[in-house]
């Protein structure tokens, strides 16, 4: 069946007692037994509820797994996931990860034995040469945060299978609408759900997915044992969301298209990236594993001065950390999303001070760039 078919009805079974098309909201906690040898369905809400099951089943359904974990966040899922691994073990990671996910490695669980490399991974022969005899897995976001820098998921993920190590991406700024790790060979994806998966700026939650059932069993042991779970109404508010994500992730994927396009050829404008333009580095692996270029896009302006203007100076953008809601959302790296990378790291990685991120919502890309040019000419 089509993703867009998928959509609406994955994990949206008709509720069978009163033939409600919404999944009911349940708050309860605990459930009675029926008797002393078999437990019902539910028992404890944190091992399962039927509002949160009902959003586990979409969500992997549409990335093509088998098992999904809600988490109360993205950062959640990805800690949950590290779990996975044991004091003493290696992860190679791409080298503009999120960074909250540098931060978690590098101070929770780098205090706890788990060690990381950070490669430059759109070159897969820098992750090969990064594998230790220790090395358990990689972890890649494509395209990446904010340099929307590309990774050939199918290649590192064949190189990760010769090696015997688990594939990890992040897929947030994808989806599954446009792109799906399993059926490129990755073995868990993650998500902060709180983007374009819910959609509307409301809901805080995460993911971790994956096609092996066994893998998938491990995921459900550290989701009931850590407990880092998401509550039914986020659950429900994030069903919601989700049914409406193919509307939504072509609108702003159109929006993006354009906005891109005029600014890769604005004179206020150094550079843009995104995965979209012809010019882009990742253009043609891109192309090759997803279905499109998405809804978010980074540029540089000439000055900090302009920089600092703009951002402080929209209106009909949001000047904010996040991404993925239904209203754009303009944002600063160097202060928001990489603000607990150290500045060292930052400049490291092409994240300057005149970097800026904007994730396009509904809104027309003609008021959108309206303000942009208001702005760079004032
Ligand atoms: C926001 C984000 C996260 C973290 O998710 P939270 O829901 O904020 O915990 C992880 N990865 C990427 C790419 C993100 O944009």
């Amino acid at each position: 069946m089509d993703i867009a078919t998928r959509l609406i009805h994955t994990g949206a079974a008709v509720e069978p007692v009163q033939g409600a098309l919404s999944v009911p909201l349940y708050h309860a906690s605990t459930y009675a037994q029926p008797s002393v040898e078999t437990f019902g369905a539910w028992d404890y809400a944190r091992s399962g509820n039927p509002t949160r099951h009902a959003l586990e089943v979409a969500i992997a359904g549409l990335e093509g797994g088998t098992v999904a974990c809600a988490f109360g966040s993205g950062m959640a899922a990805t800690s949950s996931t590290l779990l996975l691994f044991q004091p003493g073990d290696h992860l190679v990671v791409c080298d503009d990860v999120y960074g909250g996910t540098f931060r978690v490695m590098t101070r929770l669980f780098s205090q706890w034995g788990l060690s990381v490399t950070f490669v430059d991974a759109t070159h897969t022969a820098n992750i090969a040469a990064a594998i230790r005899p220790n090395t358990r897995a990689l972890f890649l976001e494509s395209p990446s945060n904010p340099l929307l820098k590309i990774i050939d998921l199918q290649a590192a993920a064949a190189l990760a299978k010769d090696k015997g190590l688990l594939t990890i991406v992040d897929n947030t700024f994808m989806t599954p609408y446009f792109q799906r790790p399993l059926e490129l060979g990755c073995d868990i994806v993650i998500h902060s759900g709180t983007k374009f998966l819910n959609g509307h700026s409301d809901v805080v939650c995460g993911f971790a997915v994956t096609a092996d059932p066994a893998l998938g069993e491990r995921l459900r042991f550290v989701q009931n044992a850590f407990g880092a779970i998401l509550g039914p109404n986020d659950a429900w508010l994030t069903l919601r969301g989700l049914r409406t994500l193919k509307v939504r992730m072509e609108e702003s994927q159109k929006g993006a298209g354009i906005i891109a396009a005029w600014l890769a050829q604005h004179p206020r404008i150094s550079q843009v990236w995104y995965p979209g333009l012809p010019g882009h580095p990742g253009h043609a692996v891109h192309q090759a594993q997803s279905s499109g270029p998405g809804a978010v896009l980074s540029f540089e302006f000439d000055s900090f001065e302009l920089t600092k203007k703009v951002l402080e100076g929209v209106r009909l953008m949001a000047f904010a950390v996040s991404l993925g809601g239904v209203e754009s959302i303009l944002s600063y790296p160097a202060k928001m999303s990489h603000a607990a990378m150290p500045a060292e790291e930052r400049a490291l990685r092409g994240i300057s001070d005149t970097l800026v991120r904007l994730s396009v919502g509904l809104e027309s890309p003609d008021d959108l760039m309206a303000e942009l040019d208001r702005l760079m000419n004032s």
